[in-house]
């Protein structure tokens, strides 16, 4: 019978000098878990690692005061499956949200995520499966899928960045492999804006369906109708965020007026509000996007309740693309078939990104043979988590 025997937690930056349309992320930082069991494995103890997702800051005092305790002072066999021949991430879940009310999610949605992730990468671990095929086995989802689409995600405005700093940075991108990048907008005029958008699509060959472009909530509802109307021309992957992610009846507007594709969801944390997104917001399963970042939103058991939600609403799981780039995504992506997940290169280190072998061929990414998430096989993050003392 597994124990968990220890539960550590840090906070290291992620710092970028990156912004978008609403923050700079100079001071950005994130949470860092380390779950230690009791199980053995050629003389080391197994370890499940979690970090927080990118975005949000660091969510140390509710994991030290709240999260934390209510796992160590659990029953063991509270948090193990039915058999008990493994940790339950499901089971601890409960444990670790007990004495919560519903509703009001921010901060404890992340805190959450950063264990939850430990958890599934413990619970791979002592089977030693790579995750995806731990939950596949688990869940009953058939074989994942063999390798998950990628799109870079960058084109964040940045002292001195010009346009041709802008196309550089997007050729970059394709020479490591990426069919599709994205741009933020709204940190500009429309006017610049669409300049920024016109210099990427030269290096594009003129193809729209390759770019997609971010607004990061920043507009009112006007302005992201006349945004809408000036890129519906160009055919675009998506437009994303046009407006505060909550404005359920702003986004609903915009889906009228524009027939390209949307994508939101990155700033919804939980299945309740995900939910009102496909109620309220004019969202349209055949061809718009759902971001919602499994870490940030109460972690992989909430993200289960999600899928579960939109295929009720007559969602495919193909419509979902993650926010947030890294290898937790990437595992939940192959095992649960969605769309694809965001990729950031060379931002968000140490936790952002794939295996340091991981290479996109034609926009997609393998997932490699590691047991758990695999975090082993990423020297700088590996070593931070070393870090906590396991
Ligand atoms: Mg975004």
């Amino acid at each position: 019978m597994p124990r968990i025997v220890a539960i550590h937690e840090g906070t290291i930056p992620i710092k970028s000098s990156i912004s978008n349309a609403y923050i700079s992320f100079r001071e950005m930082d994130c949470s860092i878990a380390a779950v230690v069991s009791d199980v053995t494995r050629n003389g080391h103890p197994v370890v499940g690692y979690g970090f927080s997702s990118n975005g949000r800051y660091s969510a140390g005092e509710i994991l030290r005061r709240r999260i934390i305790p209510r796992l160590l002072q659990a029953p063991p066999e509270e948090l193990l499956t039915e058999d008990g021949t493994n940790i339950d991430p499901e089971r601890a879940w409960e444990v670790m949200m007990r004495n919560e009310k519903p509703g009001g999610h921010g901060e404890r949605s992340v805190a959450v995520g950063v264990v939850d992730m430990a958890l599934f990468d413990l619970a791979a671990k002592i089977a030693d499966l790579p995750l995806c095929h731990w939950l596949a086995r688990r869940y009953g989802l058939g074989e994942p899928d063999e390798d998950v689409f990628v799109y870079a995600a960058g084109g964040y405005y940045a002292p001195g960045k010009g346009l041709s700093e802008l196309q550089d940075e997007m050729k970059r991108f394709l020479d490591l492999g990426y069919r599709v990048v994205k741009i933020k907008i709204a940190g500009a005029e429309l006017a610049e804006d669409l300049e920024r958008i016109e210099a990427v699509l030269t290096v594009l060959g003129g193809d729209g369906s390759r770019l997609a472009v971010d607004a990061n909530g920043r507009f009112d509802l006007d302005t992201a109708l006349r945004y809408g109307e000036a890129l519906e021309p160009y055919g675009l992957f998506w437009y994303e965020e046009p407006g505060d992610p909550l404005d359920y009846a702003l986004h609903a507007t915009v889906a009228e007026r524009y027939s390209g594709p949307l994508a939101t969801g990155e700033n919804l944390f939980s299945c309740a509000d995900a939910r009102n997104l496909v109620r309220y917001a004019g969202m349209r399963p055949d061809r718009d996007t759902i971001q919602v970042d499994p870490v940030l939103s109460y972690g992989l058991v909430e993200y289960f309740r999600i899928q579960d939600m939109l295929h009720r609403h007559g969602w495919s799981s193909r419509r979902c693309v993650p926010h947030g780039g890294h290898q937790f995504s990437l595992h939940i992506a192959a095992a649960l078939k969605l769309g694809g997940n965001e990729s950031y290169p060379g931002e968000f280190q140490p936790t952002g990104g794939f295996a340091d072998s991981a290479v996109v061929q034609n926009g997609r990414i393998a997932l490699t043979d590691a047991p758990g998430i695999g975090f082993e096989a990423k020297a700088g993050l590996h070593e931070v988590f070393l870090g906590l003392g396991t």
